[in-house]
């Protein structure tokens, strides 16, 4: 049976380039890897990930609770056993990893005069922009600070996007910074922008009505095959058991909001791209 790629189907018969967006190492494989499953045979995929990496001790308690939840002491071999973990999903999908290296938000550190700097050594959250993820991160909270985030993220991703046909960025459906900065990159692209549901905030959470009504986006359901999806979030081994403690993983439709200038997508074909980047 042929897939249906919906308003879609011009750039995948087009082969058209595509950069998928993933504030976290898994974040695009959870909400957009049944798609990509089925592009990547069609299409050139890339998967970009921005906030891949940890940060030196002393942590917060947030983070060492994170880290000990995947039996890690150490941030930095749980990012590299993390971006291993994506290389794999990433690439069983058929599609390229990237990963820009940037520190996810528990381990942000704010710039802090020389005296408190030597004070966090005994209260570490004093020096870190998301000291816990109670009161910041799962409140949606962005720090003022991450400014300098938001800047030098657009810079590193310039290269992946400059000849991309679309674009795909999360919605940020239940606020989390990381997505939020990420999403916010879409806002000044030159290429046709897509936007993703953020599993699994999106089983708890709605998307903010606003952006989509600002933005005049128009949800399309993609409801293909999803065994290799399956597959490539399996490889997520140390993060399987907190994303489903029932111990499988649930099929569901991927949710996609398109801009106008993605819903009218017209692909001529390779050799065709002009330069977009970051405007
Ligand atoms: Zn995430």
């Amino acid at each position: 049976m042929e897939t249906c790629f919906g308003p879609l189907h011009d750039a995948v018969e087009g082969r058209a380039r595509l950069v998928l967006l993933s504030p976290h190492l898994d974040d695009v494989v959870l909400s957009c890897g049944s798609l990509i499953g089925e592009l990547a045979d069609r299409c050139e995929v890339s998967v970009v990930s921005a906030f891949s990496s940890g940060g030196a001790a002393p942590h917060t308690r947030a983070a060492r609770r994170i880290l000990a939840s995947a039996g890690y002491r150490d941030a930095h071999a749980y990012y590299r056993d993390r971006r291993t973990e994506d290389e794999r999903a990433v690439r069983h999908l058929g599609a390229q990893p990237n990963h820009l290296g940037f520190a996810d938000a528990p381990f942000r550190r704010r710039v802090v005069p020389r005296g408190l700097g030597r004070a966090a050594a005994c209260l570490p959250e004093l020096v870190h922009r998301y000291p816990t993820v109670r009161f910041d991160i799962a409140r949606g909270r962005l720090c003022a600070g991450d400014r300098d985030v938001r800047v030098a993220l657009a810079s590193a991703l310039e290269p992946h996007v400059e000849n991309a046909d679309i674009v795909f960025l999360p919605l940020a459906i239940g606020g989390h910074p990381d997505h939020r900065l990420v999403r916010d990159l879409g806002l000044n692209l030159a290429a046709p922008v897509v936007y993703y549901s953020d599993f699994p905030y999106n089983l708890t959470h709605r998307p903010d009505a606003e952006f989509l009504r600002h933005q005049r986006l128009r949800s399309w359901c993609y409801d293909g095959p999803s065994w290799r999806k399956v597959e490539a979030v399996s490889c997520y081994r140390s993060q399987f058991d907190g994303l489903f403690p029932a111990g499988s993983i649930p099929r569901l439709p991927e949710t996609y909001w398109l801009t106008e200038a993605a819903a009218h997508l017209v692909v001529t074909g390779p050799g065709d791209h002009h330069a977009r980047g970051v405007r």
